[in-house]
């Protein structure tokens, strides 16, 4: 097969950890004889330095042209004093919304050999395998009107919780859609004893679920869910959230594992292209100096190739090899216990490139 993809490396470690999805990628190629052609375009920080604007036209352009779009990450304290429109992060909810990408899915998988790096016990984090489905682009978020006015003669704000039929209906089926191929279970995470939104998010759940007889569907409360996930994590397959639910719930439910640099994230929307990226931030403390963990982003590669080019078996062997160099032991920084030998971001990439070879070589 032959994919186009854009790549956007960011700032910080972004270029660093993008450099190392790309050789993993073409690894994956070569063994299976597929074709990526990589684009490079601007976003954030080093488009504001360049381009004078955090998302360039072209960057869009090239974006929407592609089969997939990986992202490193973007910002850094040197653009923290620009005016809001001007911030990098600006440019990361502009390609979002330029690209209609509705839903974000973060996978939670916890690495048996890691759980020592959770701030959780071992019993509770060994085995837990999740997927948060977050809704992207309503709710409170974007409702309208958001705004400061008087009310009783003080200062009040308002912001507005909306969603529509059709909004619920295509993220609650992206969330079947994923449990189909994972452990048949749907949690769909609301607040239905207080809001109005919620209400019509537990309806519309109900009648897509009937559309997916064999995959059972729970409701959970918002605040149930927060504490469930601390203490029986285990029970979740797909969690099916709005926006902001999903903002809070998904960080929450990454520190499960215990480090930023193991989690990949995906966004995709109708029909278009996805955009997969790690989601750590671009991590200015450790740039440029070869410290950063490039797992999460590897990670995201086989994503890509699961979500948006339909090669289950090339991701299932990306995800096979991270698997193995951290079961050989093999750590960077940020997931090794005080004492270990830590590798830098070449040579995690290295380890992880030969893990490819070495599981190559065992199935032929
Ligand atoms: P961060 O995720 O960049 O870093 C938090 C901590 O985790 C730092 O100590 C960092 O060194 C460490 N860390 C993160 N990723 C790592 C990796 N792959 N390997 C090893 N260590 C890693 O979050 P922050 O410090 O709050 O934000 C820094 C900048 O990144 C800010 O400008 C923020 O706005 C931006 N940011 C961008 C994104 C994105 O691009 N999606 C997400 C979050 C933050």
């Amino acid at each position: 097969m032959n994919k186009k993809i854009t790549v956007l490396p960011g700032d910080g470690i972004g270029p660093e950890v993008v450099q190392s999805a790309i050789e993993v990628l073409n690894s994956v190629a070569k063994h299976y004889n597929h074709e990526f052609e990589y684009t490079y375009a601007k976003l954030g920080g080093v488009a504001i330095d360049e381009e004078n604007t955090p998302l360039p036209e072209e960057t869009v352009r090239l974006c929407k042209q592609s089969d997939g779009v990986l992202l490193g990450a973007v910002g850094g304290p040197k653009w923290d004093t620009l005016p809001g429109h001007m911030r990098p992060e600006k440019g990361l909810l502009g390609i979002r919304k330029e690209l209609n990408l509705f839903a974000n899915l973060r996978p939670v998988t916890a690495h048996e050999s890691l759980t020592g790096s959770s701030t959780l016990k071992s019993e509770v984090i060994n085995g837990v395998d999740l997927m948060i489905v977050r809704e992207l682009t309503g709710g409170l978020y974007f409702g309208e009107p958001s705004e400061r006015r008087q009310v009783n003669g003080e200062e009040a704000a308002l912001d507005t919780m909306i969603y529509s039929r059709s909004e619920i209906e295509r993220i609650m089926r992206q969330g079947f859609e994923l449990a189909k191929v994972r452990r048949q279970k749907v949690t769909s995470v609301d607040k239905a004893n207080v809001l109005e939104s919620s209400r019509l998010w537990r309806e519309v759940a109900i009648e897509v679920g009937k559309d997916y007889p064999d995959i059972e569907l729970e409701h959970m409360l918002v605040d149930n869910a927060a504490m469930q996930l601390i203490r029986n994590p285990k029970q979740f397959d797909v969690v099916v959230t709005e926006n902001m639910f999903g903002d809070i719930l998904s960080d929450e439910a990454s520190m499960l594992t215990g480090s930023l640099g193991m989690l990949p994230s995906a966004s995709i929307g109708s029909g278009g292209p996805g955009l997969y990226e790690p989601i750590h931030g671009s991590a200015p403390d450790i740039a440029g100096q070869n410290k950063a963990n490039p797992l999460a982003t590897i990670a995201s590669t086989a994503m890509m190739l699961k979500y948006s080019f339909g090669m289950v078996e090339e991701a299932d062997l990306i995800d096979a090899a991270i698997s193995k160099v951290l079961n050989d032991g093999h750590r960077t920084g940020d997931i090794s216990n005080p004492g270990e030998a830590t590798l830098s971001t070449t040579e995690m990439t290295a380890k992880v490139l030969e893990a490819i070879e070495e599981l190559q070589a065992v199935k032929n």
